[in-house]
């Protein structure tokens, strides 16, 4: 039948057969998902995963890419977040309620305290803070209710000693949920670690960082083993309306197959400077797990079995270098770009004031200010020579 020309430009006259296939999986963009008769609209179970009723409740191409997601992590099933942070919030969301207290290692990822702080303030939610390397302050009362961990932290790097923090918080009924976006599924398996086969209950991942690789997409999972835990977060994610774009995906999807890989080399590369770092007179404190002076760094050698350690290393300056003159190294840096986030193809420098983040004590730390490197794909003698020629230009700039 031939169709008038304002229906034809609507309906497809092709679809793809069944035996199609091609080295990525098709792409699916979906609002509306289109129900095959009325019995499959009557006998959706919108809460069931794979069943397909509208797309904020998640399309192939979603589960296909969380599929990979919890495979790569060690879990079972995943959940998509348009952010991290946004992924974060859903764990918080689903699990914490008025009167719940909630713990936070005070190196944890900033974004991560300041909206349980916010939680705090406006529903009551008690925010108790613990020292990442030193278990014994981990000391959960009766209304403790999530654990959130986080190795190695974030800008200052400490190991935490894992095992026993999830062993304490499982004697006392507390969830764990690990921020796992540095290790990345790839240092260590978060579902299965140390020598008692140990499990956190979930982990949340910005997979803006390495499974997108490139620096320009936002995207966030949480992975559990749990198929209850997983439905609680399922629901919490429906309603209310967390969903990420198809497009997104793909782009995520095309970049996991590299994963690894970069991985691997932004460790190495990471590695060659961290030797060069440590022996500039100008830091007084090279942080990164697998140095052997780093806090924690016995705990890394523990549980992150092959030696990875990821691309992120910060040094503390000594303190004769005033912040003019931080900034006016960070200014002078030509590979190393000025920016946050990781896990990119350009390296990224970023200052922080530790002062101003941490409430508790941190005596391994010297004094000084900070400055974190994101290791990318260049070449480790460029960005050698490149650190090198903006030291050589800020002790320039401060002798003027
Ligand atoms: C970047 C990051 C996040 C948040 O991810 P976004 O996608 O930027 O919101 C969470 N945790 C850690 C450790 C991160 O580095």
């Amino acid at each position: 039948m031939k169709k008038n020309p304002q229906t034809a430009l609507i309906h497809a006259p092709r679809k793809a057969p069944q035996y199609i296939s091609s080295i990525q999986p098709p792409l699916f963009r979906a609002s509306t998902i289109i129900f095959n008769n009325t019995d499959t609209l009557f006998n959706r179970h919108w809460t069931d995963d794979y069943d397909y009723s509208y797309g904020t409740h998640g399309t192939p191409t979603t589960f296909t890419l969380g599929d990979s997601i919890a495979q790569i992590e060690g879990g079972q099933y995943c959940l998509l977040a348009p952010s991290g942070l946004s992924a974060i919030n859903l764990v918080n969301s689903c699990f914490l309620s008025q009167g719940d207290e909630v713990w936070v290692a005070d190196n944890i990822y900033g974004p991560n305290m300041e909206h349980l702080r916010n939680l705090e303030t406006r529903y009551g939610i008690q925010v108790k803070v613990y020292n990442a390397i030193d278990t014994d302050t981990f000391q959960p009362s009766e209304k403790a209710k999530l654990l959130w961990l986080e190795a190695a932290g974030s800008v200052t790097l400490e190991f935490p000693d894992l095992s026993r923090l999830v062993k304490k918080a499982q004697a006392n009924n507390i969830l764990t949920a690990l921020d796992n976006t540095w290790g990345a599924g790839l240092a260590f398996n978060a579902f299965d670690f140390g020598e008692d086969h140990l499990s956190v209950d979930m982990t949340v991942h910005a997979l803006t960082k390495y499974p997108s690789g490139g620096g320009d997409i936002l995207m966030g999972s949480v992975v559990t083993r749990d198929k209850e835990l997983h439905h609680k977060l399922f629901r919490a994610h429906a309603i209310q309306g967390i969903s990420v774009s198809g497009d997104d995906v793909a782009q995520v999807q095309r970049s996991l197959a590299s994963m690894q890989l970069r991985y691997e080399h932004q460790s190495q590369s990471c590695l060659t400077l961290l030797d060069w770092l440590k022996q500039q007179p100008e830091f007084v404190q090279v942080l990164h797990p697998a140095d052997t002076d780093n806090a924690g760094h016995e705990n890394w050698k523990e549980i992150c079995k092959q030696g990875h350690s990821a691309g992120l290393v910060s040094v503390i300056f000594d303190n004769n270098y005033k912040l003019q003159d931080i900034r006016n190294f960070c200014d002078s840096l030509k590979l190393f770009k000025l920016g946050f986030s990781w896990g990119g193809p350009v390296s990224l420098v970023m200052l922080y004031n530790l002062k101003e983040m941490r409430v508790l004590e941190h005596s391994h730390l010297k004094e000084g200010f900070l400055v974190r490197f994101c290791i990318g794909l260049e070449h480790p003698k460029d960005l050698i020579e490149d650190i090198q020629h903006a030291l050589q230009n800020m002790k320039k700039l401060k002798n003027e």
